[in-house]
């Protein structure tokens, strides 16, 4: 006899609703949840697809311990001696500093292992944290702590109400929206063009969700802020600056107007890639729409200037009267008011550090200094705590953050699958995936066009010996002898993780999670953002006011200029790599899913205009070489019209070939991440946001 379950998917920010139909402690079916009062039966075929992921014979079962060249079981009691042993070890010999972790995006979807990793973290006084969070979105909260007061605003665009609609490096049918919760965007962006707003697409592309919906903007890679800035300087130079607002609730405009005014659409134009003409009526179509919203995502977040664009798109929302109203941009609460959480309390969070000047952002290191840390002859890092994260294919470097593995003392994984990361590793741990753990949507928090909060139960109990990374973490402490804290930490429990965090951030919306259980699809639906009262109630700047020009960016407003200058003396003939998703992987996950390995998707090709391949005497199919300063892969190339030309694309999160995962393993493909620079100078100071697309590479035939 069979059952049905609500809960949700947590591979992206919607968190679509699904039903899950059980029998015998095992799931027969995964659909989407159809009455959801939110989420409305959406649900795309990855997250259908997390039931062969939960089904995988290939996933880790058991603890395992390297033994020579391979791993053998071993029990939890052994596991967690032996790591209290590595990591005591460690420590002895080379002091707390030298043990540093890597946590992975899955725990941004998972509102259980935060705490834990938090008291872990301290505990063990590890200090030198990474995360995958500079790898496509830390620019975001150093932009929203610069200008707004705190890393967790961030003014969502009002699609259902907007008239003008600017999307920056953003392809919604393949990617969904980052920053913007929402279950079906490519429905409320059909919908809005619909009743005739203008959706425009700025993008090196012609992405998939252009076509019936848009038009494209074709720009050159990574070159977003100087078109940010020229739409700007045109709306200043035409009056269409909105002096009532700014004189309300801006400050620092001169200092944006100075900035501004160095970017000319004359003068830009030649390194965007488009007229002058084209750029004056964008700004023009953009200022008289009456509600216009921006948006912008990981294609720009990942250039060498996210935070200065996100700045700019905010700009562009503000002075043009559009933050705070309906049809812009507006802050979306949720179930918690995260914008106070989120507010910084330090002037300058830069301090000195053996790679110079350096911050925090939310907690992580510069991601791209990471190899740099372990293979230093000072203060090396010697040991690594890895949690839902694959570094080694998920960061540039390739080839030198292999090396610096080696150089590892002792390293412990914390993950689903046995991943490229995981070769490395001294113990390996096998971790619950989303249908055997506790949890509720707290990615979206502050970013759903339609806020709610759903409680899910574990649908089936864990198999074999998986475990939640609370009680991972919590068995590891209590190994290490912080056993005086376990029990409060839940490991007691088995299966009842500690929900305390969790129902004092739902009191603030008057809810707990033992009522969410009773509620209908265990959903509360909560108020929609209402606009109006940004300025009042949520910035965090001490003025109360937005920082037009925050001057913790002077340094990176210089710079802007110095790359301005090297992109207009840049050879016409240089390729510019972006990173292409598709829609049959998430970065280096889902790669052993076999029905998302249909025949143009065994591989990662490099996508190039037939005008570049013609240039170079490649054809369609062509095995070539792609090379840089950084590195070299070799894969074979596909034709592609929809490539602004000069701009070359490939599919990161591939390069499989040393995993026990048989699928990814049978089709590897190529570590895109090679050619990406790393090391001082390969991150935006600002943020920590590694350098990852609009990156310069050279191609040719092979042999
Ligand atoms: S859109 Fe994201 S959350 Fe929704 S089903 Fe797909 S992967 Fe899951």
């Amino acid at each position: 006899m069979s059952s049905k379950h609500n809960t949700f998917c947590r591979v992206c920010e919607p968190s679509c609703a699904l039903i899950a139909e059980v029998e015998n402690d095992e799931i027969i079916s995964l659909l989407p949840d159809r009455d959801h009062p939110v989420t409305k039966g959406f649900a795309c075929h990855k997250g259908l697809a997390t039931l062969e992921i939960h089904q995988d014979p290939d996933r880790n079962n058991y603890p395992m311990k390297k033994v020579g060249n391979g791993f053998e079981r071993v029990s939890w009691d052994e596991a967690a001696a032996g790591i209290a042993e590595g990591l005591a070890s460690v420590r002895e010999k080379y002091g707390a500093n030298s043990i540093a972790s890597y946590t992975g995006n899955p725990l941004a979807f998972n509102s259980m292992a935060g705490p834990a990793i938090g008291s872990f973290l301290i505990k063990n006084e590890i200090r030198r944290n990474f995360s995958s969070g500079t790898q496509d979105c830390t620019n975001k909260f150093a932009g929203s702590e610069a200008m707004f007061g705190s890393s967790t605003i961030h003014p969502i665009p009002d699609i259902e109400n907007t008239d003008f609609l600017l999307i920056f490096g953003s392809n919604p049918r393949i990617s969904h929206m980052s920053f913007l919760s929402i279950a079906d965007p490519m429905k409320a962006l059909r919908e809005a063009s619909k009743r005739g707003a203008k959706i425009k697409f700025v993008d090196p592309r012609v992405n998939e969700s252009v076509k019936g919906i848009g038009e494209v903007v074709h720009v050159n890679a990574d070159t977003d802020v100087y078109l940010m800035a020229a739409l700007l300087h045109e709306l200043d130079a035409t009056g269409r600056f909105n002096a009532e607002i700014i004189h309300q609730h801006g400050e620092r405009i001169e200092e944006l107007r100075t900035f501004i005014a160095n970017y000319s659409p004359e003068r830009v134009a030649s390194v965007v890639g488009i007229s002058a003409a084209e750029i004056r009526q964008l700004a023009e179509d953009f200022a008289d729409a009456g509600r216009a919203a921006v948006y912008m995502s990981t294609g720009v977040n990942m250039g060498r200037q996210g935070t200065i664009a996100y700045w700019l798109l905010f700009m562009l929302s503000f002075v043009s009267g559009n933050l705070d109203k309906p049809g812009g941009n507006i802050y979306s609460q949720g179930f918690y008011p995260a914008a106070k959480a989120g507010k910084s309390r330090n002037d300058n969070p830069f301090f000195e550090s053996a790679f110079g000047e350096m911050r925090k952002i939310r907690g992580s290191l510069p991601g791209n200094l990471m190899a740099d840390m372990i293979l230093a002859e000072e203060d090396p890092v010697k040991a690594l705590v890895v949690i839902s994260g694959n570094p080694i294919l998920s960061m540039g470097g390739g080839e030198k953050m292999q090396r610096a593995f080696e150089q590892l003392e002792f390293i412990f994984v914390i993950d689903i699958y046995p991943n490229a990361t995981a070769a490395y590793a001294d113990y390996v741990l096998p971790a619950t995936d989303m249908y055997e753990r506790k949890d509720i949507n707290i990615c979206g928090l502050g970013l759903q066009q339609q806020p709610f909060v759903q409680y899910t139960d574990f649908i089936v109990p864990p198999k074999a010996e998986r475990k939640p990374e609370w009680w991972i973490l919590a068995r590891l402490e209590q190994a290490q002898g912080f056993g005086e804290n376990a029990e409060d930490a839940g490991i007691e429990f088995e299966v009842q993780p500690p929900l305390g965090r969790l129902d004092h951030m739902l009191r603030q919306s008057d809810l707990s999670s033992t009522q969410l259980q009773d509620m209908p699809h265990q959903t509360a639906v909560l108020p929609i953002p209402q606009a109006g009262r940004f300025y009042a109630e949520w910035i965090q700047t001490e003025s109360g006011r937005v920082d037009c020009c925050p001057e913790i960016f002077t340094e990176a407003l210089g710079l802007c200029e110095e790359i301005f200058v090297e992109l207009e003396a840049e050879n016409d003939s240089q390729l510019k790599m972006i990173s292409r998703r598709t829609n049959y992987m998430v970065n280096s996950w889902f790669h052993n899913v076999p029905s998302l390995k249909r025949e143009k998707q065994q591989t990662n090709p490099l996508y190039m205009h037939p005008e570049d391949a013609r240039a170079r005497n490649v054809g369609d199919g062509s095995e070539v070489k792609i090379s840089n300063n950084n590195g070299e892969v070799l894969s074979s190339v596909v034709l592609d019209e929809s490539l602004k030309p000069g701009t070359v694309a490939m599919t990161h999160g591939w390069g499989h070939q040393n995993t026990r995962m048989n699928v990814a393993r049978k089709y590897a493909g190529v570590n895109a991440n090679s050619l990406l620079p790393t090391g001082p100078g390969s991150y935006e100071k600002l943020s920590n946001q590694s350098f990852m697309t609009g990156i310069p590479v050279d191609v040719e035939v092979c042999g």
